[in-house]
């Protein structure tokens, strides 16, 4: 366990929740952007787990259900990762992505891996279509929450409980986002005029329904 890490700990043990959160949400929403701002280096990478999909969208930007069952190689990330932060210390945001990276079965690992590499400065997000969210362990909840890893969900039209995964993100002081929501908290998909045609949401797109 490195210094920061036992630090992190410490922090978490003896501050309360209800402290943390607005901290962390001051962080964001302050700090953050000054950060990237005056950040001499600041890339934005994008790292899929997955290619596959639980889901079936026509007009998928990753060509996912074509794509073949492939899961990315955890000691290959973590190389990747350790070289990366030798590169550069901090980055403007990082991204788990797919296919759908809840399909990944070494995923928490891989969450431990970024955070150990890249420190809070970094923003880390899960992007995902949020069908196995409420079938994720509690332990699922508490690394995101611990690693303060984002959840951006694909709000698609889906019987999807998002009402209790938000309940969840909050319980857990997990920053959530619809990955496809505009600022006046619309949904992109239902923005498109041929809407089962595809052509959907910001990364996503409309499922086959
Ligand atoms: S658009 Fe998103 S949810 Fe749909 S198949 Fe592609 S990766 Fe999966």
């Amino acid at each position: 366990m490195t210094m920061l890490s036992k630090l992190r700990a410490f922090y978490r043990r003896v501050v309360p929740l209800s402290i943390r959160q607005p901290l962390y949400k001051i962080h964001s929403f302050v700090f953050r952007p000054i950060v990237k701002l005056t950040a001499r280096q600041s890339y934005h990478i994008q790292v899929a787990l997955v290619d596959h999909c639980n889901l079936d969208c026509r007009s998928c930007s990753q060509f996912s259900p074509l794509a073949p069952e492939r899961y990315l190689d955890i000691s290959a990330y973590e190389r990747d990762i350790a070289r990366l932060r030798e590169l550069m210390p901090q980055l403007r945001s990082l991204y788990l992505f797919g296919g759908e990276p809840l399909l990944h079965p070494q995923l928490l690992d891989f969450l431990t891996i970024t955070r150990k590499y890249f420190d809070f400065r970094t923003p880390v997000a899960i992007i995902t279509n949020g069908v196995l969210l409420l079938k994720q362990s509690l332990q699922f909840w508490q690394i995101c929450s611990d690693n303060h890893i984002e959840l951006w969900v694909s709000n698609y039209p889906l019987k999807i409980d998002y009402q209790q995964i938000e309940a969840m993100a909050k319980q857990y002081s997990i920053i959530f986002k619809y990955n496809n929501t505009f600022q006046d908290n619309t949904v992109a998909w239902g923005r498109w005029p041929f809407k089962n045609r595809g052509g959907g949401g910001v990364n996503c797109s409309v499922p086959l329904v």
